[in-house]
């Protein structure tokens, strides 16, 4: 499987960051690159052909989704897309209130501040220990003045799920639109869009094998949006330019080798990360699981009420209390392990995960935390020398610390 080429033996545990593209995904793309690389907005035979492919992949992607051709905006990802439609309906109301959550994407948080700073006014909206907004808090967040909620469907740092039935439906009955950020959740758990009361929504092909830089926002029939760039017609004005119409193939083959493989994987990457945080329980001491089932208990009379599984099947986000995680990720690197600390879109800035933060209230817990995100081409002995290894890094850590002092 890529990543693990002939001359390295990286075990890659980073796919909420990005996934390697599969083989029949980059075979599904060829012919656009070569033999069929005409415009689709071209009048002649490889125009043409160029445009049927796209319209067969949106058909495939709308279908997955449960939604219509006519609802699938092609973008060049999830941040454009996020943007689009967040700015899109500030645009098209010129005032208002707008509500999120602490635990956003930066390319839902950015352009929601950006809007503040131009005189929208905005609502952050705390979140449980888990990680889940609370049901009450949201209720008393709305006025009559609030044009759009954007909530994030499942969250890229520690996987949890959040009831966005449950939240559609109050967004409803105040008749407020719903965007909701799902490039983690396409391609991980089932979507229907006929059953979610949700106006837009946001995916990513690089989250589930597709290529990178390539996306869609979902516009429900009947909801208006201004655009923010203006060109061309393509996309129903909403993101004029020619369409990147090799990576709109791959992305349609990828979601639906995903969507075919999708309850199998699931429970297969279940079975890995229980094997995983049973052996880090057994073998490490003071840890903490972030988001993860076992802290679901402690208080979750506070949280929506939840209907589905509160956490991705393939993301762990772990605290190793008293160690740098970084250095554990730097630690682990060494040994060709591949982890992160936080969402890839934040490393480089040397602040703790404000996701963590937000959910624990303790950034010395943000400091200690890995995020360990499973993919297809893991398998249950790299799963046994990732524990090994990270055992050993903790412990190497722990004993520099105590050497310090
Ligand atoms: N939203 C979430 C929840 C994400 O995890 C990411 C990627 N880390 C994005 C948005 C941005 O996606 P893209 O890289 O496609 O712009």
């Amino acid at each position: 499987m890529i990543f693990k080429h002939k001359e390295s033996s990286m075990i890659y545990f980073d796919h909420n960051a990005t996934t390697p593209v599969l083989d029949d995904v980059i075979e599904a793309m060829r012919p656009y690159w070569t033999s069929e690389s005409g415009n689709p907005s071209s009048i002649h035979a490889a125009g043409r052909r160029a445009r049927l492919a796209m319209d067969k992949a949106r058909e495939k992607i709308a279908a997955l989704l449960d939604a219509a051709p006519e609802e699938i905006i092609f973008t060049g990802g999830a941040t454009e897309a996020n943007n689009i439609a967040i700015k899109g309906m500030a645009l098209s109301k010129g005032k208002g209130q707008l509500v999120t959550s602490a635990i956003e994407h930066p390319s839902v948080l950015e352009p929601m501040r950006r809007l503040e700073k131009e005189g929208f006014n905005l609502i952050v909206l705390g979140v449980d220990a888990q990680g889940r907004v609370r049901d009450a808090e949201l209720k008393k967040a709305w006025t009559p003045e609030t044009i759009l909620l954007s909530m994030q469907y499942a969250n890229n740092e520690t996987g949890t799920i959040q009831d966005i039935g449950t939240i559609g439906a109050c967004a409803r009955e105040r008749k407020v639109p719903l965007h909701v950020d799902a490039a983690q959740a396409v391609g991980k758990i089932p979507v229907s869009l006929k059953q979610l009361p949700v106006d837009f929504m946001t995916f990513s092909a690089h989250k589930f094998y597709g290529p990178k830089g390539v996306g869609g926002l979902f516009v429900r029939k009947g909801t208006r949006l201004t655009g923010l760039q203006d060109g061309g017609m393509h996309e129903k004005k909403l993101r004029p330019g020619t369409e990147n119409v090799a990576g709109i193939v791959g992305m349609a083959a990828a979601l639906e080798i995903v969507c075919r493989d999708m309850e199998a994987e699931n429970q297969r990457l279940h079975r890995l990360k229980m094997l995983l945080m049973e052996k880090i329980k057994t073998s490490i001491d003071n840890v903490e699981f972030n988001g993860g089932e076992e802290s679901l208990n402690r208080d979750s009379s506070l949280t929506l009420r939840m209907t589905e599984p509160h956490q991705l099947p393939n993301t762990i986000n772990i605290c190793f209390h008293g160690v740098d995680a970084q250095s554990l990720l730097m630690n682990l690197d060494l040994e060709g392990i591949c982890v992160s600390t936080g969402s890839a879109c934040s490393s480089g800035s040397l602040e703790p995960s404000s996701v963590l933060i937000a959910m624990k209230g303790s950034k010395e817990l943000a400091k200690s935390s890995l995020r360990i995100s499973l993919g297809r081409s893991n398998t249950e002995k790299e799963i046994e020398s990732l524990a090994r290894s990270l055992a050993r890094a903790v412990e190497q850590v722990r004993s520099a610390v105590l050497r310090e002092r």
